[in-house]
């Protein structure tokens, strides 16, 4: 399920607004979009998949977490992680293992 915008990373495309086929997400007048219907989400990864920041975070888990800590997605590189996953982009952080 959608989880995190990243407000420091969202360079305000609204590719995200675009690309998801439940409606999750809405334009705002600041520019960066916001996720204004979760339990729509079907974890899909097409806004993760499309969004040129990497500034998205679809957890696999269909069902909304209450604690997840951007700063610590960030630093395990997850967050736009599913990009270089699937082969759309290369992500520095990501580690193989
Ligand atoms: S994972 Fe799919 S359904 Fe969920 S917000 Fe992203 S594009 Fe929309
Ligand atoms: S696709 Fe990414 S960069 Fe563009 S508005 Fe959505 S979150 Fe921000």
């Amino acid at each position: 399920m959608i989880e995190i915008i990243s407000e420091s990373k969202c360079i305000e495309c609204n590719m995200c607004v675009s690309v998801c086929p439940t409606n999750v997400f809405d334009k705002t007048a600041n520019g960066i979009p916001v996720i204004a219907r979760q339990s729509d989400c079907q974890t899909c990864f097409m806004c993760e998949l499309y969004c040129p920041a990497d500034a998205l975070f679809v957890d696999p888990n269909p069902e909304p977490q209450s604690k997840l800590d951007e700063a610590e997605l960030e630093r395990q590189g997850v967050i736009g992680g599913y990009r270089a996953v699937v082969g759309w982009a290369v992500n520095k952080k990501k580690s193989v293992s």
